[in-house]
């Protein structure tokens, strides 16, 4: 080795030394440093990271003032801050600054949500903001439930590739894929059981989300759904069940997100009247408030108070259905207007014969009462784009080997009780198979 590759090599060290001590926020060890400088000019300063976390009520003025900045060097910052509000950095924020013996704060890092930052950085007299994006890492996994009470229950119990805290969520995103077919507040029977194909989002610092709802596969009240998410070459992403129409319906099957439901009742002792009444509706128990839906496009024909109904709106469809909403706290709708799906046309209430806050939801067809179930059951939607069949085929093909093999990884893993049984035995096996071709 010649003299002059071995001085570059022992220069090319120190730097890296140097920029690892940066990162770590420790100084170089003082005979690395010692050794070196026999060789190469003197070793810069090295900078020194000091972190912590914005107090409850703390200006930002004090935060950064605490973090090494002066007076008027912290107000001129904040006048140039345009990424971070003063008056509303959280408590709790993590603040970190570095900062060099001689010249003093060169940069504060906030971090304002785990895979977000944003850094002030020293530019001559002023500061410059950067902001950063952390990126998630995403994979793919399965779920499978088993319905004992209620979707939500299901999900929380068997999704434990989720922390707790995202598994609620998980059962929303599901019951959005589904509400077009099934009302999941009240079609769920013991044994029906879900399974999805879900993207798991992880955050830089391991914290764990769910992604997109890829596929479902579900036994429903004796029926089996299939639901596929397809994007379009408009990027438009939508769920198809198998056969490729659409998911989305003319209709939803409840007026009320799933999420706000708190619970159903249907045919029931009166409970002003305390008597048996036929009960020509459904009621679904919500809090005071909740937005009501228009299950379809369709015109009011009713907005106002109706007697025991309290405030009303019903709704005229095509094909002579009318659906009617009861009890409500408010309505936004007037007499004659146009509605389309899923717009609000009130608030959940108690107003009329109601002891408790909750929406009477009726469907009528020709002026007769019919159960909503039936009502709106032969509603399917468009198919796809026959420009798209061949791409949906594969994409569905794919999607359920995969969500198909993966449970059955599950079920085999699981000799134990791990993972609760989707009520699929060998002999639905053959059956599940099938369906996905
Ligand atoms: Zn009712």
């Amino acid at each position: 080795m010649n003299k002059a590759l071995s001085k570059l090599l022992v220069v090319g060290t120190l730097g890296v030394l140097a920029a690892g001590a940066l990162a770590i926020g420790r100084p170089v060890p003082q005979r690395a440093a010692g050794e070196l400088l026999a060789v190469s000019a003197p070793p810069a300063p090295v900078s020194s990271v000091r972190t912590d976390t914005i107090h409850s009520g703390e200006p930002l003025l004090a935060v950064l003032q605490r973090h090494g900045l002066e007076h008027d060097e912290a107000n001129r910052a904040i006048a140039d801050m345009s990424l971070i509000d003063a008056r509303r950095v959280r408590a709790g924020t993590q603040v970190t600054a570095l900062v060099h013996p001689d010249s003093g704060v060169q940069n504060v890092t906030f971090q304002l949500a785990i895979d977000r930052i944003v850094r002030l950085v020293r530019n001559g007299e002023s500061w410059m903001e950067v902001e950063e994006t952390l990126p998630w890492t995403r994979d793919t996994v399965a779920v499978a439930g088993v319905i004992n009470s209620t979707l939500t229950g299901a999900i929380v119990e068997s999704a434990v590739q989720f922390p707790t805290s995202a598994r609620t969520e998980l059962a929303y995103a599901i019951a959005n894929v589904l509400e077009y077919r099934v009302d999941l507040s009240r079609d769920l029977r013991v044994g029906d059981s879900i399974t999805a194909l879900v993207e798991r989002e992880t955050a830089p610092n391991g914290l764990v989300r769910t992604g997109k709802v890829l596929a479902t596969r579900s036994k429903i009240a004796g029926s089996a759904i299939d639901a596929v998410r397809f994007d379009d070459e408009d990027g438009e992403s939508q769920f198809y069940d198998a056969e490729g129409r659409s998911l989305r319906a003319g209709f939803l099957r409840a007026p009320l997100e799933f999420r706000r439901i708190s619970s159903v009742f249907g045919s029931r002792k009166h409970p002003v009247l305390k008597t048996w009444r036929k009960h020509n509706g459904i009621d679904y128990a919500a809090s005071t408030g909740t937005p009501v839906r228009a299950i379809g496009d369709g015109t009011v024909i009713y907005a106002g108070w109706k007697g025991g109904y309290g405030k009303t709106v019903e709704i005229r469809h095509k094909n002579g259905m009318v659906t009617r909403y009861g009890h409500l706290n408010s309505i936004s709708v007037r007499n004659g207007a146009r509605v389309k799906i899923s717009n609000t046309i009130g608030k959940v209430g108690m107003t009329g014969l109601a002891t408790g806050p909750h929406l009477h939801f009726e469907t009528l067809i020709n002026g007769v009462h019919r159960d909503p179930r039936a009502a709106l059951k032969d509603v399917s939607g468009e198919p796809i784009r026959v420009a798209d069949r061949d791409a949906f085929q594969l994409r569905r093909n794919a999607l359920f080997a995969d969500l198909t093999a993966r449970v059955y990884a599950m079920q085999d893993d699981a000799a134990n009780v791990a993972i609760p049984g989707m009520g699929i035995g060998p002999r639905a096996r053959t059956r599940a198979v099938g369906a996905g071709n």
